[in-house]
């Protein structure tokens, strides 16, 4: 009976992406954990988001940080840097990000970074595309053992990019520094938020972000917080005409696809693993498909096997050191100048409850896919003030749903 309450739904989907050209890639870039383990997202989290500063020189239209010319005279010192590279490295040494606001505008950055590769840590960082990106810095940067740099391109062309970043030239500089970074040879990924801004264009993004050399297209689905606003939020049904287009574009691209922001792509991904399967030899059951070990599926999402969510294997430090679950879940469970990280992360009352995708309000709560996906956290609590209520921008109605409203009228 699953099978075909499955078959049933896969036959009613668009099929029309399968038809598009595939020569299957796939490339991981060496950023998984280094020693293979399992993470317990209970005790360590997979992945650490530090914004060093808030300070930017740009003025994006989305900003979460909703960024500053100026650096907050309130900002974690030098010596509280490195005492929280400790502690993240102390909880089971996961990825670090540095992020801003504009990164480059922190003065102790290269410090902070080598301190934390020293130590062994994978770092990478996502500085704004300015003047202050020179090649000797990128150079600086990567000799001293940087793993990844990441770079924010919005659109294909200049008008939709610069309109969107708020700076006139922002495309063109953007350009400049990818030359720098593959002259130097430095990893790079492109980093675009799907709005209403580009939505139209992401077939020709997605042509720019191979022909730019980039290791990785990692994609945000807009969040309306910050400076970002609803009405630029492409809809629920165009999402998910995204996420099947995106999972057919991940068979042929010569980069990485990563979502943020858009768990449901793993719900999306899934489903037309199922359907590839069932329709090319039918080898793999539904069931099976739920308990399946993701990491060994080459569909791009092996990095982060067991579905990191915002506070579940992902948590976010701010420029003063407030912990949240991500930052565009701006609620605040502890400040690493108060409390160790670790407590914080592990101890939250927050945090737990975003841990547990099963005790979720609404459809996310009961649906199927909740330990994989649990939809964006930070999204539902945008829309509904609630960061336990279901995502708002998904389509699926989840088994347990369907079973309600068919079973016999008593
Ligand atoms: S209903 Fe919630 S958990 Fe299920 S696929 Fe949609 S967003 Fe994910």
């Amino acid at each position: 009976m699953f099978l075909i309450v499955i078959l049933l739904e896969m036959c009613s989907q668009n099929l029309q992406s399968l038809v598009m050209k595939m020569q299957g890639i796939d490339r991981s870039h060496g950023m998984g954990h280094p020693h293979g383990k399992k993470i317990d997202y209970n005790v360590n989290p997979f992945i650490v988001i530090w914004e060093v500063t808030r300070a930017c020189q740009l003025k994006c239209v989305h900003c979460r940080a909703d960024a500053q010319l100026t650096p907050d005279p309130r900002e974690l010192t030098h010596e509280e840097g490195l005492h929280l590279i400790d502690e993240i490295y102390e909880m089971d040494n996961p990825m670090l990000v540095f992020t801003g606001g504009d990164c480059m505008l922190r003065e102790d950055l290269i410090e902070l970074a080598k301190y934390a590769i020293n130590k062994g840590m994978r770092v990478s960082m996502v500085p704004s595309a300015t003047d202050n990106v020179t090649k000797e810095k990128i150079r600086a940067i990567r000799d001293a053992g940087l793993s990844r740099w990441g770079f924010s391109l919005d659109g294909p062309i200049p008008e939709i990019h610069d309109a969107f970043r708020g700076t006139p030239g922002s495309f063109d500089l953007t350009l400049e520094k990818i030359q720098y970074l593959n002259e130097l040879n430095m990893p790079f990924q492109i980093n675009t938020v799907i709005s209403r801004y580009n939505y139209d264009h992401l077939e020709e993004m997605a042509k720019l972000v191979g022909e730019l050399n980039s290791v990785m297209w990692y994609l945000f689905l807009l969040v309306p917080t910050g400076r970002g606003q609803e009405k630029d939020c492409i809809t629920p049904a165009e999402t998910e005409k995204v996420f099947r287009w995106l999972y057919e574009l991940s068979k042929t691209a010569p980069y990485d696809i990563k979502v943020t922001a858009a768990q449901h792509y793993r719900r999306v991904v899934l489903q037309q693993k199922m359907r590839d399967h069932l329709i090319a030899k039918g080898e793999i059951h539904y069931e099976d498909s739920i308990t399946t070990d993701f990491a060994s599926l080459h569909d791009g999402l092996k990095r982060a096997p067991k579905g990191v969510n915002d506070g579940n294997g992902f948590i976010f430090i701010s420029h003063i050191g407030d912990v949240m679950p991500s930052g565009l879940l701006p609620i605040t469970v502890g400040n690493v100048r108060e409390t160790p990280l670790a407590k914080i992360y592990r101890e939250s009352k927050v945090l737990q409850e975003l841990r547990q995708p099963d005790h979720y309000k609404g459809k996310c709560g009961v649906c199927e896919y909740n330990k994989v996906c649990g939809g964006s956290r930070s999204r539902a609590y945008a829309i509904t003030g609630d960061y336990l209520e279901s995502e708002p921008y998904c389509l699926y109605i989840p088994l347990a749903l369907r079973k309600k409203e068919t079973s016999p009228i008593k």
